[in-house]
């Protein structure tokens, strides 16, 4: 086994990898960048190098720094986690000019699954069966837009050297073909530097189902069952599973196979991922194969009980597979959710800011936190937003989900907004609840996991209600507890001793006043004051809710109208539409670009735009007001 290994990446994954290689006895070095000086990997690891700036295309994206690290430290061999430098057969050559082993797959097998495009007429070639599609080396729009006429739509737009999402669109009609495909090579121009576009059928209703294989340099390979990766925002994951929900042995045996035949194909070694959509016909086609470690790994983990970063690091010193695929087997469920920093009630946009409370479930058996960050942390606009994977596991699948719903309801975090209560609705959802999930589930129970409608409303009005009111007279008496007068009416549990006749509540977008002698008992409800109002996780989902004045006058039912201020801090990319022209509502006006990814704003009405205040390629603050929007008045 190795004595020493650097590990060239941040935050969870790095902390990840430290915790196996401490318990394998091989020491560990960490690199990080001016914003991680104080970061828990750099504290977790036995020693730490310094490499460059925050931004990670002048640190953690600069091979020839880190090959200087681990030479610097007698470290022999690599680990890249995922992202950065993972999947980057550049630097992978550079590891071996040095002689440093790089913990991961052969260059070739790198290269040949680099290029969506290159890797699907390898499988094809393979025998692995593919979705339709072009993916030709001739990029002329007019010859994808006719090869997209061909097949018929939807379609959808990928970005051959794509990755996390980016750089793809779905395109519903030929008149949207042409739009679509600008903004999905600016995307890709933008984060992979390259813009070659494969265009192949948009599956409907499918599922994501990938495999976890390994192989070793000996010609071993097996694959340890599969991850339902379904459950997707802007087509990233959110929440992943294993075993997938509903599997059949026999399918689960032969997407198994094919899995190993595209890694065989390639001459692979170490860990892997094979992607395929699966249909509900039971027929699966290849995506395209990750050529590292995924992010979702830890389901596979806690259902095989085996650790596969043990697993690299012992295929990567050239010792053999630690089991067969006899000796594998699936041992009850588990979840995985991701916590990001992010506002799911604004299209997912990445949000910043200090974690002034970070107080993650406890953990157990049944519930591990991988994460990167400690409280008082910053998470900041220069790496990915993720804040912890919140993995969970048990003997089935309702007692692991069960699991999930629990421990995301004491997931404790202030200082910035996250996606828990967005995660928690998807893990109560009741399709959810069933297994019965593809990839457009988000989009598809919209109603549901953002509780917008009035039955939802009038459910949890009443609890947020009650919820507010006990914790008010809560307070006021451990106050008077602590107060030396303690008859004092500042401290009357009903505040200023005015009869509790209404309270006022904001919820989701409405403003309600109830009755406080009709509020019902608290069960099952956890509450949990944010800076911003309070959030009540119950049995039917999460709620956010705000106290407000009650008897003001405040109508009922109001809705919030649609906001022209720029939704973060960003770019502008185009301004879609001419000042003075009439739009229809819901119509894209302007499309800013923020962390990579694409953001549209859109006409809160039919109306006009009477003015731009940006051009394309001004930097606009978060909260700037974009444009001046005239609703029609008819
Ligand atoms: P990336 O590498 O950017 O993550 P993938 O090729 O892995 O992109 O696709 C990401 C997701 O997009 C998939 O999990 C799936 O939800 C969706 N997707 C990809 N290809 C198709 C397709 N042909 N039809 C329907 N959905 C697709």
């Amino acid at each position: 086994m190795f004595n020493k290994i650097l590990i060239a990446n941040r935050g969870e994954i790095a902390c990840r990898i430290i915790n196996t290689a401490r318990a394998m006895g091989v020491a560990t070095v960490a690199v990080y960048s001016e914003a991680d000086r104080n970061a828990l990997h750099v504290q977790m690891a036995d020693e730490a190098i310094h490499i460059g700036p925050a931004a990670s295309s002048e640190s953690y994206l600069v091979g020839s720094n880190i090959i200087q690290a681990a030479l610097d430290t007698g470290a022999e061999a690599i680990h890249p986690g995922y992202g950065f430098l993972s999947e980057n057969a550049h630097f992978c050559g550079q590891c071996e000019a040095h002689n440093l082993i790089f913990i991961g797959p052969p260059i070739e097998a790198i290269v040949a699954m680099g290029s969506k495009s290159a890797a699907k007429k390898l499988m094809a070639d393979a025998g692995v069966p593919l979705v339709p599609g072009y993916h030709g080396d001739d990029q002329s729009p007019a010859l994808i837009k006719q090869a997209a006429n061909k097949m018929g739509y939807p379609v959808l737009l990928k970005a051959a050297a794509g990755g996390g999402g980016k750089g793809m669109r779905a395109v519903h009609a030929e008149a949207e073909f042409d739009e679509a495909l600008d903004a999905a090579k600016r995307e890709a121009l933008n984060s992979f530097n390259d813009d070659i576009m494969l265009v192949e059928k948009y599956l409907l209703h499918p599922r994501h189902v990938e495999i976890q294989v390994f192989c070793d340099s000996y010609g071993n390979a097996v694959y340890l069952f599969e991850r339902d990766c379904s459950v997707q925002r802007r087509h990233q994951k959110v929440i992943e599973e294993a075993p997938a929900p509903g599997m059949p042995d026999t399918l689960r045996k032969q997407m198994g196979e094919a899995a190993i035949k595209a890694a065989e194909a390639i001459n692979y070694q170490g860990a892997g991922t094979v992607e395929f959509l699966l249909d509900s016909r039971g027929d699966f086609f290849f995506m395209e194969m990750n050529t590292r470690l995924q992010v979702e790994h830890p389901v596979t983990e806690m259902i095989s009980g085996q650790d596969l970063v043990e697993w690299q690091l012992r295929v990567a010193c050239g010792e053999p597979l630690p089991c067969s695929q006899e000796q594998l087997q699936i041992n009850g469920h588990a979840f995985e959710a991701r916590i990001y920093a992010e506002d799911p009630e604004h299209d997912f946009l990445p949000a910043t800011g200090r974690l002034k409370i970070l107080q993650p479930p406890l953990e157990s058996a049944n519930v591990r936190v991988d994460t990167g960050v400690t409280e008082g942390d910053e998470v900041s606009i220069y790496y990915d937003p993720m804040i912890a994977k919140l993995v969970v596991w048990d003997i089935d699948r309702d007692r692991a989900l069960q699991r999930l719903t629990q421990a995301l309801s004491e997931y404790r975090i202030a200082g910035l907004t996250t996606n828990i209560g967005f995660l928690y609705n998807l893990a109560t959802s009741q399709a959810f609840k069933d297994g019965d999930v593809d990839t457009g589930y988000i989009d598809n129970h919209q109603q549901e996991i953002f509780r917008q409608r009035d039955a939802d409303i009038n459910y949890a009005a009443p609890l947020a209600g009650a919820a507010i009111l006990t914790l008010r007279r809560q307070r006021a008496l451990a106050s008077a507890n602590h107060s030396s007068e303690p008859n004092s009416p500042w401290h009357l549990t009903n505040s200023w001793g005015l009869p509790e006749t209404k309270i006022g509540i904001k919820l989701q977008t409405k403003e309600i006043n109830l009755a406080a002698e009709a509020l019902p008992d608290l069960s099952n409800i956890s509450i949990v004051e944010t800076q911003s109002g309070f959030d009540l996780f119950t049995p039917k989902g999460f709620f956010h809710c705000a106290e407000t004045q009650p008897d003001l006058g405040l109508a009922n039912d109001k809705i919030s109208g649609g906001s022209l201020r720029a939704p973060m801090h960003g770019t502008v990319v185009t301004l879609q539409v001419e000042a003075g022209v009439q739009v229809k509502k819901g119509d894209s006006l302007l499309v800013m670009e923020a962390m990579k990814m694409e953001h549209c704003i859109e006409a809160p009405s039919d109306g006009l735009v009477t003015e731009f205040y940006f051009q394309p390629g001004d930097l606009v603050d978060g909260g700037a007001e974009l444009l001046a929007f005239e609703g029609s008045t008819e």
